[in-house]
């Protein structure tokens, strides 16, 4: 359970449907809420719970964390989600619309930020599914496009329907915001149970296994360049980081920059 002073109430403002199983939507910010790009809030929705005896209330919040899609300096807060069939939390919140409510917990959350590294010349983000969210909001950031000379996203998708975002990250090399530096962004898809065109076709580590993926952006990874963010599916995290921690690529930790690091979805 989680105290009263320790969330605010929020009201959804906007819900855009991607695919059948995949939404974004906007809460109310409250001005007290800060984050550094890369993070999650933990979000909570209301469900009935009638049959216990020790909640008289007959309702209660479940929580989930959810990594933040907008920019730190946003007016309100963006998140992606996935419905997962028969899950306690997604599925309630599919059901929420304009006006509802969604609670925010006050504390921001996680180490997928740009800070936990130094000296990169390149930044890949490698995501799978929903795990995109976060790199939206660190592409957000000016500092980012200042820190670097290369901002390479990698998305994994299942299907070609299931990139969300694609017109927003496309279009930051274009975009006012970035000036001159567009041309820094490499992005690319692969989509792993169809053919799509443009797209690779293979998961990530299969693709930094065979130097598929250093081929199609003309980059390698590298000790002293390459600073390696991977978020989404815990088992796609998980191979990654190990195909990379065996070629030499260190995880940061507290005090102590390395080169990766990491962010289960789920
Ligand atoms: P997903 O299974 O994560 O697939 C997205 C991409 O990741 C696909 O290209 C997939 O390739 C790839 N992938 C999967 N496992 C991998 C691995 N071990 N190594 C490398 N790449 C891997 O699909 P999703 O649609 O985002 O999510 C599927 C399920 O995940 C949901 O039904 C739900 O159960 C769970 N989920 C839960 C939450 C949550 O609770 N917040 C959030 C997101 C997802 P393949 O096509 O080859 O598998």
């Amino acid at each position: 359970m989680v105290a009263p002073d320790k969330y605010t109430a929020e009201k959804i403002l906007w819900i855009h449907p991607w695919a059948p199983n995949l939404f974004s939507f906007k809460l109310t910010r409250h001005k007290g809420f800060r984050f550094t790009p890369g993070q999650f809030a933990r979000l909570g929705v209301k469900k009935p719970d009638p049959d216990n005896p020790k909640n008289p209330s007959g309702e209660k919040i479940v929580w989930r964390a959810y990594s933040i899609v907008s920019a730190s300096y946003d007016e309100h807060l963006e998140f992606y989600s996935i419905v997962v069939p028969g899950g306690e939390f997604t599925s309630e919140l599919a059901r929420l619309k304009a006006g509802d409510t969604v609670y925010v917990e006050k504390t921001n959350y996680g180490f997928l930020t740009t800070d936990r590294f130094e000296q990169g010349k390149d930044l890949w983000m490698l995501a799978t599914g929903t795990g995109l969210a976060p790199f939206v909001s660190i592409l957000w950031d000016m500092k980012t496009w200042d820190d670097y000379e290369n901002l390479i996203v990698v998305h994994s998708v299942r299907y070609p329907n299931e990139f969300a975002y694609a017109d927003t990250i496309a279009g930051f090399r274009s975009h006012e915001h970035f000036g001159a530096q567009g041309h820094k962004l490499h992005y690319v898809q692969t989509v792993t149970r169809a053919k799509a065109p443009g797209a690779l076709d293979k998961r990530i580590p299969a693709l930094i296994e065979s130097g598929d993926l250093e081929a199609r952006i003309g980059l390698k990874f590298d000790h002293d360049r390459s600073r390696i963010m991977i978020c989404g599916n815990p088992e796609m995290v998980d191979d990654t980081r190990k195909l990379l921690q065996a070629k030499g690529f260190v995880t940061s930790r507290r005090g102590q920059p390395g080169h990766l690091a990491v962010e289960n979805y789920w």
